[in-house]
């Protein structure tokens, strides 16, 4: 067995928080460009960039438009009748591996300022995520035109986003924006006190049965050794689903503050976890893990009895179980 074979199966037999991804891949970097008359898709644009981080870039057309907004509209439709490209005032274009691109719905479609933004910018092998702004008129042939461009350049793009002019808060578009897979960690990684240890990648393959978001590191890969270690770590408030691993697992804490509980069957009260804490759990025991009500949390999970171990996912931990795990009123 080769080490990529040893550690895609290690990894599939791991414990909890593991993910089956293997290669490490750096931060991808994001760009945030907008194009905004009114001001709704600058906003959307700002709740972006803040949620993400990365660079915030605005589209400007080098001939401006009308301070009113129905000349500015109108002059639009000529431009979109005249299908020529609209001269934009020259970019400075940062490094980008995401692009998030913004424009209000003009006459059902992107508005030419941002047309000739996606046709100009390099995007091959880029990835784009398109949003737009609306009084009303929905996506119509907003997200087909920004992605037959962004496909053609050779970009991959996600699901196009709208938001109705003027409405959109920061909480909903931080929600859609963090809530996506970006192939990568988003920028507010950089929060994570994960010290030591590398962050890896979003432990998207067991994202079902966490509760938030989650990161897997694997950090052993030698086939000889046979033991499979990986830096978990866990949002603020993010835990597991009850489950058991076939082969058990260990568990060394190595920062923030966690969670640790079993079936109240096996009459061992919750812990907190903190740095420096070993959990040794049986093999077939119900238990689960994570971070912390408001903390970040990172273990390093060890899988035991690796070539035969396996993990068995049951349902979401209660709240009233979480809550009470520390109330020292209630211990
Ligand atoms: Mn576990």
């Amino acid at each position: 067995m080769n080490r990529r074979d040893f550690l895609l199966a290690s990894l599939a037999a791991m414990a909890a928080g593991c993910a089956a991804r293997a290669e490490a891949a750096p931060a991808k970097r994001v760009l945030v460009a907008y194009f905004s008359l009114s001001g709704n898709t600058r906003a959307v644009a700002g709740f972006i960039h803040k949620a993400l981080g990365g660079e915030l870039l605005e589209i400007r057309p080098a001939k401006p438009y009308p301070a009113a907004y129905q000349a500015s509209v109108d002059r639009s439709r000529e431009e979109l009748h005249a299908g020529e490209r609209v001269a934009l005032v020259p970019l400075e274009m940062p490094d980008f591996d995401v692009l998030f691109v913004g424009s209000p719905n003009w006459w059902g479609t992107i508005a030419p300022p941002v047309e000739t933004f996606l046709r100009t910018v390099p995007l091959k092998g880029k990835l784009v995520v398109p949003f737009f702004t609306h009084g009303g008129g929905g996506l119509q042939r907003c997200e087909a035109t920004a992605r037959a461009i962004g496909e053609a350049a050779g970009a991959r793009l996600l699901p196009a986003k709208t938001f109705p002019g003027g409405s959109a808060t920061e909480a909903e578009v931080a929600a859609w924006a963090r809530g996506l897979d970006l192939g990568t960690d988003p920028a507010d990684i950089a929060d994570v006190p994960h010290g030591a240890f590398p962050l890896g990648q979003p432990n998207v393959a067991n994202a079902k049965w966490f509760s938030g978001r989650s990161w897997v590191a694997p950090l052993t890969g030698m086939a000889a050794l046979n033991c499979p270690i990986a830096n978990v770590t866990f949002e603020p408030g993010c835990r597991n689903n009850w489950h058991r691993h076939s082969g058990g697992q260990i568990l060394v804490c190595v920062s923030g503050e966690g969670r640790y509980q079993e079936r109240a069957s096996y009459r061992r009260p919750g812990r907190v976890l903190l740095p420096g804490d070993i959990v040794e759990i049986a093999p077939g025991v119900e238990h689960w893990h994570g971070a912390a009500p408001g903390k970040w949390f990172q273990h390093l999970a060890i899988s035991t009895n690796p070539g035969t171990n396996k993990t068995d996912w049951l349902e979401a931990v209660a709240d009233s179980d979480y809550r009470t795990i520390g109330n020292k009123r209630k211990a």
